[in-house]
């Protein structure tokens, strides 16, 4: 494979060569994407990244498509990132039969890739990261990264996030069911979308009550409510996620997150090299001795992966 030439399209912001490197997140050797990754390394980090998230149902892809059509018309161009950690179809599948995503396909300014990583190497942890750092290379100024809500993950993809945007509906349970994911400590603004429908109110002053009983920092969340299938109140979303945007960054609170970030994602390659060179051994005739050895009460379980990490070479 030519790295080279893959960087060099992705300088150029050729959308299939976007394409070609977000696939290799979720199937290249850790080698070949160590070596994307210090090619691009000089590229990257000067993408905004707002996370949308919440329950399946909510409307965040149609909230995340009107939110493009917005920035688009801020004169800002945008990758979405679309993450859907229960589903195995990779490649684009889960956002070709999304309507409001198809008006963006052609927009030069505008690169829509989906990934599902549920079983793939580090899941999420390891592929989110990757995946926009490419997106942060083909040189956006906002990247979008929309999630449905499956606890622990949705945490995962917020702690990408510069911005976390939690979406919920009238007539889904969400105010219960965000609470007790936990969804409700990861937003920075919400959005009660579908406020057409009946019951939009009740839901934002359920969120505002939670939010008065319950700790929150310096910055408090707002509650905004949207109409996605028409746009209304989708400007003030990204006015909430500007000002949020300058609170972090005066408070000194976009660094920690950048530094936390930085942490985990040097924990997950280093996790992911563990489990590269443990795979190389893990058929092994020395683990099979191992194994041996453990039944036979002659060592234990601890003190033979000791012997087995010595052997590995990560
Ligand atoms: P997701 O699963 O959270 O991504 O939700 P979708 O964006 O796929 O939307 C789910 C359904 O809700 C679709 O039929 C949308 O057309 C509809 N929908 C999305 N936003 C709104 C809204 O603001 N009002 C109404 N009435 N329906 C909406």
């Amino acid at each position: 494979m030519d790295v080279s030439a893959l960087v060099e399209g992705l300088r150029s912001g050729d959308r299939r060569t976007v394409a070609r490197m977000i696939s290799l997140v979720e199937d290249a050797s850790i080698e070949t994407l160590g070596e994307v990754m210090r090619q691009i390394g000089g590229m990257t980090s000067h993408a905004y990244t707002i996370g949308v998230t919440g329950s399946p149902g909510v409307g965040k892809s149609t909230l995340t498509g009107a939110l493009v059509s917005e920035l688009r018309k801020r004169d800002r161009t945008v990758s979405v990132l679309a993450i859907d950690p229960t589903s195995h179809i990779t490649g684009g599948a889960l956002l070709g039969d999304r309507l409001r995503m198809q008006e963006h396909a052609t927009d030069p300014g505008v690169f829509i890739r989906s990934m599902a990583t549920r079983g793939h190497l580090g899941g999420l942890a390891w592929a989110a990261p990757h995946a926009l750092r490419i997106l942060d290379a083909a040189g956006v100024d906002t990247i979008l990264v929309e999630t449905v809500g499956v606890g622990q993950d949705e945490v995962e993809i917020s702690a990408q996030a510069d911005t976390t945007i939690v979406a919920l509906a009238p007539g889904m349970g969400d105010s219960v069911q965000a609470n007790k994911a936990g969804i409700l400590e990861i937003a920075d603004v919400y959005v009660v979308n579908k406020a057409d429908r009946e019951g939009a109110k009740q839901v934002v002053r359920d969120i505002q009550q939670m939010l008065e009983l319950g700790a929150h920092g310096e910055w408090l969340p707002p509650v905004l409510m949207t109409t996605a299938t028409d746009g209304t109140g989708v400007d003030e979303v990204l006015n909430a996620v500007d000002r949020h945007r300058e609170y972090m960054d005066s408070s000194g609170e976009a660094r920690r997150r950048r530094l936390a970030r930085a942490a985990g994602e040097i924990r997950e390659i280093v996790i992911g090299r563990m489990r590269a060179a443990i795979g190389t051994v893990k058929d092994s005739d020395l683990l099979a001795a191992l194994a041996e050895q453990v039944v036979e009460h002659e060592l234990d379980p601890y003190a033979a992966a000791d012997k087995l990490l010595a052997e590995v070479d990560a």
